[in-house]
């Protein structure tokens, strides 16, 4: 193998790691749930606990938020993470939705 052509063997491993590095990123952090799409309106979600319209949801609580809900199953301390109401996106750890459940 030539020098140049190793040289630019080298730049496609080197572009192809790269591509996937930043697949495995996207595929740790899924795209965060729109408050406005069809279904999270639906569940009253908001993405701050505290915007959530005590008027059409009066059970609840300020203190209620993703990250103490049962079905949120991201990091302690992390800003997001998924939801099993909503697969494949991510809910804010501040945020709150009407499928609410304390974590036990
Ligand atoms: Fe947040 Fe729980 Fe609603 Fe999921 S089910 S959006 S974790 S309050």
């Amino acid at each position: 193998m030539k020098n140049s052509s190793r040289r630019v063997f080298m730049l496609q491993v080197a572009a192809g790691s790269a591509v996937l590095a930043a697949g495995a990123a996207q595929a740790q952090t899924p795209p965060m749930v729109n408050e406005k799409d069809a279904q999270p309106m639906a569940m009253g979600y908001a993405a701050d606990t505290t915007k959530v319209d005590a008027k059409k949801f009066p059970k609840h609580a300020a203190a209620q938020k993703c990250d103490n809900c049962a079905l949120y199953t991201g990091k302690a301390g992390a800003a997001s993470g998924p939801c099993g109401i909503f697969p494949g996106k991510a809910v804010a750890a501040n945020g709150w939705c009407s499928a609410y459940a304390k974590k036990a």
